[in-house]
């Protein structure tokens, strides 16, 4: 038995067989071949097998997900099947006598940097198709099991070092009831992924933990512990299931708040919203009593696919889930691509210190005609309900006027071709970068609402990378200068009368929530699973003791401080659930 302890990510129990997928880099070797044919015949095997692999997985995706997205596997078997790139390898095999797997290495680079070069936006996108079939040539050449997520069959806890936001993306069309990794942190968006699809999650198991497990082991999943369990012996088991039984039943007792508004004792209303990433996401926050979505991170829709999603596509993502709202607000933030989340369908270079990079807005206006695509893509959404969009990593009152603009431009243009769409349609933004959160009293004057993005910033004002383990230590959500920042923006939208949300991590834990109200939030975004605890813990506090709390914190004069009267907090306020 294994018995491994990490961060719970997202709560639940699951008890499944493990995947385990291996690092599978591969050390590309420079030896010299001695058999040139024979290496020649290695690659012949191994590029069969990888078509026999993509047209496996374009069957499965198929059943499961549908026709329409497998164009993906399509563009990689044209590619497999094209001579140029084989003749190529074959030439470096023969000519240069190099070994096959460090053929096919070389020629993926000459083809990648080719095809980055090419100003052609979607030819410099099939990049990442290239380094996508070569890697599967070369994980054949070198006997390592393609490992897949979609290929899973029967139910499974994933086991990994760790999980991509794009491989999260893919989780929802395999049947994957948890997933247990080396790295990660509560604010990665592996994380955030996994509680918006409310599966159990471990997180910072440190490594060596993958290298103790075995494909086929029976793992148990403890996701609001963070306690991972493998091959477990009775007494393990037997507490597992208690502790499930126990949270089971919790849920139960939660359910009374499903029909409920969000609000606090004495009826101050807290609108209580989901956040998706994908429209699949949306029916969990509907059936866990969500007032509507207050964040929907499109970017989850480019991050799986060869080629960026066109506007009829989105406008069809966007549409089902403002339908599926029925008239209550959908707020959907445009591209927030960047710092861990990699869009591979753009070809964007790989940078130093993504999060101060290429990021968000700031791609955006530098690519207008792509940004107009889904500016277009969301107005025409907005004549089928309650949509509101909103702009993130916003810094400047520059940026805001400057992406309105051309959400100006888009509507002309859809005025002029006769298209419906909300002329009045809300914009927002988002507020998660501290210069944002001092000046929010101007830009409160040039848009309908904010949304505070704590994760990015606590990120920002700690100077704590969110997904470094090794400085996660540092970064404090309780800290009275963090506290004091959102109290700032709190104000401002009050004294510009406009509605003050937070969507990071931070308003989905139940008992910040109360600290939050009190600095001046109206409204609560978070993962799915969270809502129905956060109804129940503002309705235990009136108004007034929620600013007492804000006021308290906001004036100590650390964060120790702040989490040992947290504590209490939640002690206090819990204790007869606790019971
Ligand atoms: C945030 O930064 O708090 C946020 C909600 O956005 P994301 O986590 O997608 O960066
Ligand atoms: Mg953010």
């Amino acid at each position: 038995m294994i018995f491994k302890k990490g961060l719970g990510v997202s709560a639940g129990y699951s008890k499944a067989k493990a995947f385990v997928l291996r690092d599978s880099h591969i050390e590309i070797g420079h030896d010299l071949a001695s058999d040139v044919d024979s290496e020649i015949g290695k690659l012949d095997a191994a590029i069969v097998e990888s078509v026999r692999q993509i047209e496996r997985l374009k069957e499965e995706s198929a059943r499961r997900i549908g026709e329409k997205n497998i164009e993906i596997f399509d563009a990689h078997l044209m590619m497999i099947d094209d001579d140029t790139f084989k003749d190529r390898i074959r030439s470096l095999i023969r000519d240069d006598r190099m070994n096959a797997i460090w053929a096919v290495d070389s020629a993926k680079n000459e083809f990648r940097e080719t095809f980055e070069a090419i100003e052609d936006e979607y030819m410099r996108a099939r990049a990442a198709d290239i380094c996508d079939i070569s890697d599967r040539i070369i994980r054949n050449l070198a006997g390592v099991k393609d490992a897949d997520m979609s290929l899973i069959s029967e139910p499974s806890v994933i086991i990994a070092h760790d999980l991509a936001p794009s491989d999260t993306a893919r989780i929802g069309n395999a049947p994957i009831i948890g997933f247990a990794i080396e790295a990660g942190s509560r604010t990665s968006h592996s994380a955030i992924m996994a509680a918006a699809m409310q599966i159990p999650a471990v997180v910072a198991l440190g490594d060596g933990f993958v290298s103790e497990v075995s494909d086929g082991d029976t793992v148990l999943l403890d996701g609001s512990d963070g306690i991972v369990t493998v091959n477990p012996d009775d007494a393990a088991l037997r507490e597992f299931c208690a502790k499930k039984e126990k949270h089971d039943n919790e849920q139960k007792r939660l359910a009374s708040f499903i029909g409920k508004s969000g609000a606090t004792k004495d009826g101050k209303r807290i609108m209580i919203e989901g956040n998706i990433g994908t429209p699949r996401n949306a029916d969990k926050v509907l059936s866990n009593g969500g007032e509507g979505i207050g964040l929907f991170r499109t970017e989850f829709l480019f991050m799986d696919k060869s080629s960026l999603p066109a506007e009829d596509e989105q406008f069809e993502a966007y549409k089902e889930v403002v339908e599926k709202f029925n008239g209550k607000p959908v707020i959907i933030r445009t591209l927030d691509i960047g710092g861990d989340k990699n869009v591979p369908a753009m070809g964007l270079p790989k940078e130093e210190n993504p999060f101060l990079g290429y990021r968000a807005i700031r791609i955006c206006l530098d690519r207008p005609d792509f940004f107009k695509v889904q500016a277009r893509a969301l107005l025409r959404t907005s004549a089928f309900g309650n949509l509101k969009v909103m702009f993130p990593m916003i810094s400047s009152l520059e940026e805001v006027l400057s992406a309105k603009r051309i959400f100006e431009e888009a509507k002309q243009e859809l005025r002029e071709n006769g298209i419906k769409f909300n002329e009045k349609l809300p914009i927002g933004i988002m507020i998660e970068i501290p210069v944002a959160a001092v000046n929010a009293m101007t830009l409160g004057r040039h848009v309908d609402f904010f949304s505070i993005g704590t994760n990015d910033l606590i990120q920002y004002s700690c100077a704590v990378d969110r997904v470094n383990e090794k400085v996660s230590g540092l970064y404090k959500p309780l800290h009275p200068g963090v506290l004091g920042l959102i109290r700032m923006v709190g104000e401002a939208a009050k004294a510009n009368g406009i509605e003050c949300g937070v969507c990071g991590e931070m308003g989905g834990s139940r008992g910040m929530s109360a600290i939050l109200v009190g600095l001046g939030v109206t409204n609560l975004s978070m993962s799915a699973s969270k809502i129905l605890a956060t109804k129940e813990f503002l309705s235990k506090l009136t108004f007034e003791e929620c600013r007492k709390i804000a006021d308290d914190m906001v004036m100590a004069s650390s964060s120790e401080e702040n989490e040992k009267y947290f504590e209490e907090l939640l002690r206090k306020t819990l204790q007869f659930d606790f019971a």
